[in-house]
């Protein structure tokens, strides 16, 4: 991985709306159904919306009628994932590798066919680009 992307919270607000601030920058959640990539399935990547960096490929996102983008892996060295006990919850937290981004959440119910992994991921912290 290059470079890390760092700012301070003055030049996320600025860079980002308000709320992709949030999810991205204050680990906030979209209301499911709400986003825009659930049910959209385009061929093409989604980048991280902070930095920029390809982080998931259409060939890998699959239906899971849960209100969020899911994907069953993400691209190469892109992600980071800690451990995340908030909400009196055991989840595994997804971040950008290079901005550390809050992008979701990673399960172990995804489709047994594509490895049983389902990236939860916020429309709010992708942006999307057709093949
Ligand atoms: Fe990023």
């Amino acid at each position: 991985m290059k470079d890390k992307v760092t700012h301070s919270e003055k030049e996320w607000r600025e860079k980002l709306s308000l709320k992709r601030f949030h999810i991205l920058r204050e680990k906030g959640t979209e209301q499911a159904f709400s986003g825009e990539f659930w049910n959209h399935f385009k061929l093409g990547h989604y980048r991280c919306a902070g930095c920029e960096t390809i982080l998931f490929s259409s060939d890998t996102k699959f239906e899971s009628n849960c209100g969020w983008p899911s994907f069953s892996n993400s691209l190469d060295d892109v992600i980071d994932e800690k451990s995340d006990t908030s909400h009196e919850m055991n989840r595994t937290e997804v971040l950008c590798k290079k901005c550390g981004g809050h992008l979701g959440h990673v399960f172990e119910d995804g489709p047994k066919e594509m490895g049983g992994l389902r990236y939860c991921i916020n429309s709010l912290s992708l942006k999307f680009e057709d093949k």
